[in-house]
């Protein structure tokens, strides 16, 4: 959809999920577009194995999905481990990827924030316990997008009606500003999400740190991926969630594991290299601890 540019930019619905509790809350004004995607509701299997997911379909349809297991658990794990059935069930993957910020000042309609066009971080000084780990720039709110962080260990590439082949690093970059959740241009719509086809004898798992058990988004959450072949770790995929304002990759974990023997020391040091790059917060530094236990535990777990 093209928008002219003297027009405020509609902002899409597809379940609504997010955007109905800032409509209600007033965060969010200005026109709604209803977004309908024939088509784009389904998953379509390649002749390779790939799999290409529509920006339409639910988050419960990926979850249960039963070539979506075998070929790509780590996606349909992190599908079933999220929010609640009932949001599974309406929630689409294009709106998963889009959703704006749970920081808690960006939702109060009260609080100005960079996100809201207000000149700084009310976090960054305030109560940031559901913060960053990893401080990148000015806004410390963490990418709330559990999808993004197990589609960046597939290394997948997102279509919308403009653009092809975008990877999710760069949709769901971290702006220099601080004001944006993602990089689609005003009007944009993701149409769908193309995940490389598997590799042979791969392995994944997703696991996350959350505060309470059930409809939460969690502290810390990790999706990896692992090819182990002759006693050894192959290729390593390990992506996190809930530290960093972007989904972010653990590349100095991935290369401390690659090409090393499977055994409980490589997996221990390779874990204490997931914090490498950290800048904690003053409240944040928990998160540095559950990041490190959760890719021990996954690790261990792939291994097994
Ligand atoms: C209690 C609770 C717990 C939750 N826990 C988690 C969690 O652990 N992890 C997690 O990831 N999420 C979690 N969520 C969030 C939930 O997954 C999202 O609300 C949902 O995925 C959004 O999808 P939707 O189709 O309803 O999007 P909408 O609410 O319709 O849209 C969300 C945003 O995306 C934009 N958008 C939607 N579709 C497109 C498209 N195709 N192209 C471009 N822009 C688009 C909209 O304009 C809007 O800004 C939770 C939600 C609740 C209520």
């Amino acid at each position: 959809m093209n928008v002219s540019a003297s027009m405020t930019a509609p902002e899409f619905r597809a379940a609504g999920t997010d955007l109905s509790e800032r409509r209600r809350t007033g965060v969010s004004k200005g026109p709604v577009v209803d977004l309908v995607l024939p088509g784009d509701d389904g998953i379509i299997w390649g002749d390779d194995g790939a799999a290409t997911i529509g920006a339409f379909a639910t988050i419960a349809t990926i979850a249960a999905d039963k070539k979506m297991n075998d070929a790509y658990p780590g996606v349909a794990a992190t599908a079933a481990g999220l929010a609640t059935p009932q949001i599974r069930h309406l929630a689409t993957l294009g709106g998963n990827l889009a959703q704006r910020s749970r920081c808690w000042y960006f939702r109060n309609p009260h609080i100005a924030c960079l996100k809201k066009g207000g000149n700084d971080c009310p976090a960054r000084t305030g109560n940031h316990l559901y913060s960053v780990a990893f401080d990148l720039g000015p806004c410390v709110a963490p990418h709330p997008s559990s999808m993004a962080c197990a589609l960046l260990a597939y290394e997948a590439t997102v279509t919308t009606d403009r653009r092809k082949g975008i990877s999710v690093e760069e949709l769901l970059g971290y702006s220099s500003d601080g004001r944006a959740d993602h990089a689609l241009q005003s009007g944009e719509a993701i149409r769908s999400i193309a995940l490389p086809a598997p590799l042979a004898g791969e392995r994944a798992r997703y696991k996350r740190a959350i505060s309470r058990s059930y409809a939460e988004w969690p502290l810390v959450e990790i999706c990896a991926r692992a090819v182990i072949a002759d006693g050894a770790f192959k290729f390593v995929r390990i992506a996190a969630g809930g530290i960093a304002p972007r989904p972010l990759r653990l590349t100095t974990s991935e290369a401390a594991l690659e090409g090393r023997p499977v055994s409980e020391a490589t997996i221990a040091s390779a874990a204490k290299l997931a914090i490498d790059g950290a800048k904690p917060l003053p409240m944040t530094g928990y998160k540095l601890e559950l990041l490190s236990g959760l890719v021990r535990d996954l690790l261990t777990q792939i291994a097994a």
